[in-house]
């Protein structure tokens, strides 16, 4: 993900890290009145301003979204659909933000009678084995379904929705705040332009239900924890001819008990004995598609790493798979009892320097030091 060039959320709003949820927002108000497309029309470096500060202020905004961010920056939050928690969070940047802040003042932001649904995300965590050879998983997301009754007009049926008496059926009100004249959406019919006298009895009037459907997903081979994938539409639905959301759905993999991953390599401790370290053995070592037979030469020190190529994980972008690198960690056995230690106090009397390269070279060197 881009997330490299993006500033820092609180340079945006030109808060401190300890500021107050006051504020943020006193800063994010300042930061929006003056950067508002309205006030600024065809300015793309104010539009970009009054964007970054709208995503900071989603992030910094919400607690559970700060703590993400102060510990992961903008990996932890990323940009889109945000969740608080598994599952689905609340909708897009712009929405509930504007109607929360500026009330009135910006109320004609949603012009036009279609409401774009909401953008969800979607936490779904899978395995390790899951995400280098992809999966396919099935997600439920719940959504608002136009009410069969009504047919979405949330009148009751054999009755129509009525003009708004007080937008004449416009869905705006203009007024004049100093000296700008401005429209907001009328309050009586929430921008539709008609009121329901007599609502329907299933959805109460809302023209929809809630009702939860389940999509199938597709994870590509290769993800890893952080990637999101988008899935164009699956969001909330739109009302009144407005356009779906987007579903995003975060990946998240699950520790694996012998397995670790950086890149696409997988990484592997292999413990041996220093008897099988050296006289050298033969042992099967796990990969991510069943264990392999793996030759440990005669006098293989701990650390030594071995390459089995093209046994890690498919790369999602391109082609190719990384390899699977073996670590060895030689263990030093404990826990002797008598006759062990006589046998190695038997064994260290008859092996000299010679048989300790390392030792004795490191030894040689030090001496040179202190001569
Ligand atoms: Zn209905
Ligand atoms: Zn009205």
């Amino acid at each position: 993900m881009a997330n490299g060039e993006k500033r820092d959320y609180y340079e945006v709003l030109g808060v401190h890290r300890n500021a107050s949820e006051t504020e943020i927002k006193k800063a994010y108000r300042k930061h929006a009145l003056r950067y508002h497309p309205d006030k600024n029309p065809g300015d793309k470096q104010s539009e970009e301003m009054f964007k970054e500060a709208g995503e900071a202020y989603e992030v910094l905004s919400d607690a559970q979204k700060r703590a993400q961010y102060d510990q992961f920056g903008h990996a932890g939050v990323g940009s889109g659909g945000f969740s608080s928690g598994p599952g689905f969070g609340a909708g897009s940047p712009f929405g509930d933000i504007f109607s929360d802040i500026f009330g009135d003042i910006f109320g004609g932001q949603q012009r036009g009678r279609g409401k774009r649904g909401d953008d969800l995300l979607y936490n779904l965590e899978i395995s390790f084995e899951e995400a280098a050879f992809g999966v396919e998983s099935k997600i439920d997301v719940p959504y608002n379904k136009r009410c069969g009754t009504c047919g979405g007009s949330g009148a009751k049926p054999g009755t129509d929705p009525k003009v708004c008496p007080t937008c004449r059926g416009a869905g705006q009100v203009r007024f004049q705040q100093g000296y700008f004249s401005m429209s907001r959406t009328c309050s009586q019919c929430g921008g539709e332009g008609r009121v329901v006298e007599s609502p329907c009895p299933d959805c109460r009037g809302a023209g929809s239900t809630k009702d939860q459907k389940t999509i199938p997903v597709k994870i590509p081979a290769g993800v890893e924890t952080g990637n999101r994938l988008k899935l164009g539409g699956e969001g909330g639905q739109g009302t009144k001819g407005g356009q779906n959301g987007d579903l995003y759905v975060a990946i998240s993999v699950r520790r694996h008990s012998v397995f670790t991953r950086e890149g696409n390599d997988v990484l592997c401790e292999l413990p041996i004995s220093f008897a099988q370290a050296a006289m050298g053995c033969e042992l099967d070592v796990p990969t991510l598609e069943g264990s392999v037979p793996l030759k440990i030469p005669e006098g293989t020190q701990s650390g030594k790493v071995f390459r089995l190529r093209d046994k890690g994980i498919p790369a999602l972008q391109g082609y190719g798979r990384g390899d699977q690198r073996i670590i060895i960690r030689v263990e030093t056995p404990v826990n002797l009892n008598k006759r062990q230690k006589e046998l190695l106090e038997e064994f260290a009397a008859i092996s000299g320097e010679e048989f300790h390269p390392l030792r004795k070279n490191f030894f040689k060197k030090v001496m040179d030091i202190i001569s």
